[in-house]
């Protein structure tokens, strides 16, 4: 990998890599209390496999992209709201400012998530 502005997420067989860009817009935790951050959609891109991803409505107003191959969730988009949750802490969590307004919060919190104060 380079050391460029994208961080690169692949699932566990490898088929599916997504390329992320840019800084995450705040921390949180998912329903099952594991730490997620969120993004902004149009940071995320497919670097491969996108034959084999799989995007599906999640039944919480989201989409779950899902690896056809190995069934690992890549993250959740939530295209409404222009938001990418992603599963696992950032690797640069110390830069991350908190940027998700008052009203994407709330939206996020109703759908379960939550969203850890700076
Ligand atoms: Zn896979």
């Amino acid at each position: 990998m380079s050391n460029g502005p994208y961080g690169q997420i692949a699932c566990r067989c490898g088929t599916v890599s997504l390329l992320v860009c840019g800084s995450p817009l705040g921390c949180g935790r998912d329903v099952g209390d594991e730490p997620v951050t969120f993004w902004p959609l149009d940071a995320i891109q497919v670097g491969g496999g996108a034959d084999e991803l799989a995007i599906s409505p999640d039944g919480r107003g989201g989409d779950s992209w899902v690896c056809g191959r190995c069934d690992e969730r890549l993250l959740y988009a939530h295209d409404e709201a222009g938001l990418a949750v992603l599963v696992g802490d950032p690797e640069d969590a110390g830069d991350t400012a908190s940027a998700l307004t008052l009203a994407l919060q709330r939206r996020l919190e109703a759908l379960g998530y939550r969203v850890l104060p700076r």
